[in-house]
């Protein structure tokens, strides 16, 4: 064989082989993944090709927001992976109605900066504003709003680009199936190019400190906070320290809406300045008991100053700082999330079976949040059946292979826990969940590999999250 055959052979080989593939990782640091290639995308034009490619060429496509998601729900082997950060404008803002069109690779934390001029404030998201809202519809996530309850609740439309090229426009009675699957639908069935989404006014807001203890707070919860209307948001922190008042001890932050807007415009505050305080602070907690200890005191001493009475917009109450603890990992440890949803009878019950767990398994517990999802309907794959307590979980983890199996030995029996009192987990974090109990929490699985069949045959959008439950 000539040379330059030779040269020409070795070189195809070389560029086709794995070894030249490209590796990403979601945050939770244990998802390594080798994918075909990633296209930022910038225009609806950037997304057809990527279809066209993957049918061409046989290949998926995963989609990538903040990629905050920890189990590979962004990421799939030999994918074309969609990075949609760029593809973030504002299309439309209707004043009047209070209602937003937005790219779906835009972060909450840059819709806020635009619609604060206008005095208008989003409805629902998480509690941080770091994440996209296309990453967020598809998880349907949920945040201190209670009352506007998850993502998917202040959706009006949206558009998506299917497996087949076709854009879709959808809504609750145009396309309800497609309505109810990509909701929560992790990417499975195209690409949300466009979302419409209720706003509400940025109203002046006042916060309460309140300390209590858990054996008392969901009466306490019923009556002071869900029984009055003026209550705009919540959520509560638990005692972290392994020690007698470990998960027993909390504090609750609540917004009460004044109804009142502000006298013109008041300008975000930057979370991420406190940063070089909470940094160090929350680092302390990471070393033991004395740091939990530490911090906890701290924490609680500074937030009855803070929170006692102070009042605030809506934007500026719903813009957390979390850069101080979510950028934290190294090739040994990163921090996790996960989250559980319990009844909100069963909450005490689901937090006498948590507190052995954590402790007999030496788990590194950085923060619990509680917080309060109502029910979601209209969704196929739903984490809160009925009225739930949101149990948030933040935690540092070891990512040796033996460490990573531990938690996966304890996440199945926080699940089981979950299970018996009539609660569920939740999907974006890792996949640690055995398949019956993947099953029993996501019944709505089945239906979902059946619209799967209609609008993505080839199984064209595809993730780690796919991958391992639905097949
Ligand atoms: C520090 C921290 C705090 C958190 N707090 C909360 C909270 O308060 N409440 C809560 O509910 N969750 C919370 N989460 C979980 C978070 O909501 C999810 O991980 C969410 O997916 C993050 O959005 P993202 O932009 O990073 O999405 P990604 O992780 O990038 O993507 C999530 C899923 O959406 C799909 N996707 C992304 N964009 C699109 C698109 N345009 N079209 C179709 N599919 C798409 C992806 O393929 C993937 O399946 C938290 C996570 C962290 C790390």
């Amino acid at each position: 064989m000539p040379f330059h055959q030779l040269f020409k052979i070795t070189l195809i080989v070389f560029l086709t082989s794995s070894s030249f593939a490209i590796t990403l990782n979601d945050n939770g640091q244990i998802n390594t993944t080798q994918v075909s290639g990633v296209i930022h995308i910038k225009s609806e034009a950037d997304m057809l090709n990527a279809i066209q490619k993957a049918n061409n060429q046989h290949l998926p496509i995963a989609i990538m927001g903040k990629q905050h998601s920890q189990g590979g729900q962004s990421l799939a082997a030999k994918a074309i992976e969609l990075d949609m950060l760029s593809f973030n404008k504002v299309l439309k803002i209707d004043q009047e109605k209070k209602q937003v069109t937005v790219q779906s690779g835009i972060t909450w934390g840059d819709l806020q900066k635009y619609i604060n001029r206008y005095n208008l404030a989003i409805k629902s998201m998480q509690s941080p504003n770091i994440f996209t809202v296309g990453g967020s519809i598809s998880v349907n996530a949920h945040g201190d709003d209670f009352r506007a309850g998850a993502v998917g609740n202040s959706i009006v439309a949206f558009n998506i680009l299917l497996a087949n090229g076709k854009k879709v426009s959808v809504t609750p009675t145009i396309h309800p199936k497609l309505w109810s699957s990509v909701i929560g639908g992790y990417g499975l069935f195209g690409v949300i190019t466009d979302v419409t989404l209720q706003l509400t006014d940025n109203d002046l807001l006042v916060s309460q400190y309140h300390e209590i203890k858990l054996d008392n707070f969901v009466n306490y919860f019923r009556e002071n906070i869900l029984g009055k209307k003026e209550v705009a948001l919540f959520y509560a922190h638990l005692n972290i320290v392994p020690d007698v008042d470990f998960l027993q001890d909390m504090y609750v932050i609540t917004y009460v809406d004044t109804k009142k807007l502000p006298n013109g415009v008041i300008p975000l505050d930057n979370p991420d300045k406190w940063n070089a305080i909470l940094t160090p602070v929350f680092n302390i907690s990471r070393q033991g008991k004395l740091g939990k200890n530490l911090r906890w005191n701290t924490e609680k001493r500074i937030f009855k100053r803070v929170y006692n009475n102070r009042t605030v917009t809506r934007n500026n109450a719903m813009e957390k700082p979390v850069k101080f603890a979510s950028n934290h990992y190294s090739k040994y440890n990163a921090d996790w999330l996960q989250e559980y949803f319990i009844p909100v009878s069963q909450l005490t019950e689901f937090i006498k079976a948590l507190r052995p767990i954590i402790l007999e398994n030496h788990i590194n517990l950085l923060n619990v949040t509680i917080r309060y999802v109502p029910a979601e309907s209209n969704i196929i794959l739903p984490y809160a059946k009925e009225n739930c307590f949101a149990v948030v979980l933040y935690f540092n983890q070891g990512l040796s292979a033996n460490e990573v199996m531990h938690a996966k030995l304890w996440t199945q029996k926080l699940i089981d826990a979950a299970l018996s009192v009539g609660g569920n987990y939740y999907l974006p974090y890792q996949n640690f969940a055995s398949d019956s109990q993947f099953k029993r929490a996501y019944p709505g699985y089945e239906k979902i590999i059946k619209l799967k069949k209609i609008y993505d045959p080839k199984n064209i959008f595809t993730n780690k999250l796919y991958q391992t439950y639905f097949k």
